[in-house]
């Protein structure tokens, strides 16, 4: 097999077989609610807890697992759970794949412009956690895509403002890789420290690197592997993307490494 599909491969096997499952509760099938696994759901439910020891609304044990072992995994492989398992991350990236097709030179946004509308994802946190400490609900559901799409714009969504939110979130994700994760995902804000800090990274042997730059065009974050020897940056997701591009072998290297 081509080196260049092998690694996809094995993640969108992984990836297909999360989304199933969530697909699998969303329907009813299962004995929990899809949103009993969001970790995010840990991060809400975190009020409540300290202050009357309860679960804000749907909250439940389940999400501050799922919270607390997503933050251990992020902490040991870096954003793994964005690259390998969250099925909105995936969608997406398959929607900018898709459109990938079309688009004779995909526009990319500046740097600046880039940089400063990640900071966004910080503003989402920030917003999310104050309405929903502040009223008790889950203030998110109306404009998240993950709620929204599994739930069938169930209990908690907004209406029309809903709709709206998630076609402009749609055209987003077939127009900029990976745009909720980039610019607005809470989840990935509350990762970022702990993403820094992550054991197991992608690392370039400068010597054997071409400098061809294939990896930053391959990197679905537009990051550029071929300017550091380790990819400490918050973002990567350690997807591999990066892996399977570049024609040296040995150049690029998961490695655990501090
Ligand atoms: S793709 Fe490989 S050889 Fe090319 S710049 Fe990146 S690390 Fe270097
Ligand atoms: S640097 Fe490599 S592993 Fe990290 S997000 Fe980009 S393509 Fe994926």
């Amino acid at each position: 097999m081509k080196k260049a599909v092998k690694n996809r491969l094995v993640r969108y096997s992984v990836m297909t077989v999360i989304l199933g499952l969530t697909l699998y509760l969303a329907l009813g099938f299962g004995k929990h609610s899809f949103e009993a696994f969001c970790p995010f759901g840990g991060m809400e439910s975190l009020w409540g807890l300290f202050t009357v020891g309860q679960f804000s609304c749907a909250l439940a044990p389940l999400n501050l697992s799922m919270m607390v072992g997503v933050l251990a995994l992020t902490l040991l492989t870096k954003k793994s759970f964005c690259g390998w398992a969250c099925p909105i991350g995936f969608l997406g990236e398959l929607g900018a794949r898709f459109t990938g097709l079309f688009w004779k030179k995909r526009p990319q946004p500046s740097p600046q412009v880039n940089g400063a509308l990640k900071l966004l994802r910080y503003v989402v946190l920030a917003l999310a956690l104050y309405f929903t400490y502040k009223t008790g609900e889950l203030i998110l559901r109306g404009y998240d895509p993950f709620y929204l799409i599994f739930s069938g714009f169930g209990h908690g969504s907004a209406g029309v403002v809903s709709y709206i939110v998630l076609a402009a979130l749609v055209a987003g994700a077939l127009a900029v890789p990976m745009f909720f994760c980039r610019y607005l995902c809470p989840l990935g804000a509350v990762f970022d420290p702990f993403s820094r800090l992550g054991i197991v990274k992608i690392v370039r042997n400068d010597t054997l690197c071409t400098q061809c730059d294939a990896c930053q065009k391959a990197c679905p974050h537009d990051l550029a592997p071929q300017k550091m020897i380790q990819v400490r940056h918050r973002d990567c997701t350690n997807c591999l993307e990066c892996v399977d591009a570049c024609p040296v072998k040995g150049a690029l290297e998961l490695k655990a490494t501090f």
